[in-house]
């Protein structure tokens, strides 16, 4: 089965295929020849999930036949990191966060938008660990959304499926272990003392909120 993975991140990428069965085959947008920018509107992670999913759908149908018959589907994914302390924020807003000002003298010299991704991902643990500094209450989670577009053998439409995967945690004081990606060396998965950053890919691979919604993926495939 080849599916397309409506990803180009590399992080992602890598521990998507490692999580697939054998015998799932995953393309990136590149492998496609998508190099569209897909503006991620939606006020939900299952919207953006969605939008993803549908703009790579209707590039691939506008292939000639026999690229788009190669191909059994196409999936794509949006993650969000609910905060409790902060009614779930950043949720759909979590990849840019760090542009979100609460304290502009804190921020002032965040008020460029960033262009490296790991500077972008510093920048939005420090405002984590800004935003809950000298709170009690660092519960969170990671979650989700995956939406999955196949062509229905009976009807020749398209099928939506959603499925979600969430690990709950807890946002640690500090950075740790330089591992992962985004707020990784920020998060302690329930049940372990260290952060995503400093365990193993492996374990993170089994037990993240990403793991956890390829699980519920593959049994819909
Ligand atoms: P996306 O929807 O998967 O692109 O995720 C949005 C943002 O959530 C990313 O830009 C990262 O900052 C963060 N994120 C997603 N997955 C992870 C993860 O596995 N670890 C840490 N941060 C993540």
């Amino acid at each position: 089965m080849r599916l397309v993975f409506a990803s180009n991140n590399a992080h992602k990428l890598a521990e998507v295929r490692a999580m697939m069965p054998a015998g799932v085959e995953v393309l990136s947008l590149k492998e496609i020849g998508f190099e569209q920018e897909i503006d991620e509107t939606g006020a939900t992670l299952e919207e953006n999930s969605a939008i993803k999913a549908h703009a790579v759908a209707a590039f691939i149908s506008s292939q000639p036949s026999e690229v788009s018959h190669q191909i059994d589907g196409v999936f794509a994914d949006d993650t969000g990191l609910e905060i409790d302390a902060l009614d779930g924020r950043p949720g759909v807003y979590t990849a840019r966060w760090y542009k979100q000002h609460t304290d502009r003298c804190a921020d002032r010299i965040q008020t460029a938008t960033l262009t490296d991704e790991r500077e972008i991902f510093a920048a939005n643990r420090a405002k984590a660990l800004r935003e809950l500094k000298g709170k009690a209450d660092r519960g969170c989670q990671f979650r989700t959304v995956i939406s999955l577009l196949k062509p229905s053998a009976i009807s020749h439409q398209m099928s939506e499926i959603q499925v979600e995967g969430v690990v709950r945690g807890r946002i640690a004081e500090e950075e740790y272990g330089e591992g992962g990606f985004g707020y990784d060396p920020i998060f302690i998965p329930e049940g372990y003392d260290k952060t995503f950053g400093e365990l193993p890919a492996e374990v993170k691979n089994h037990i993240s909120h990403r793991a956890r919604a390829i699980e519920e993926l593959v049994k819909v495939l």
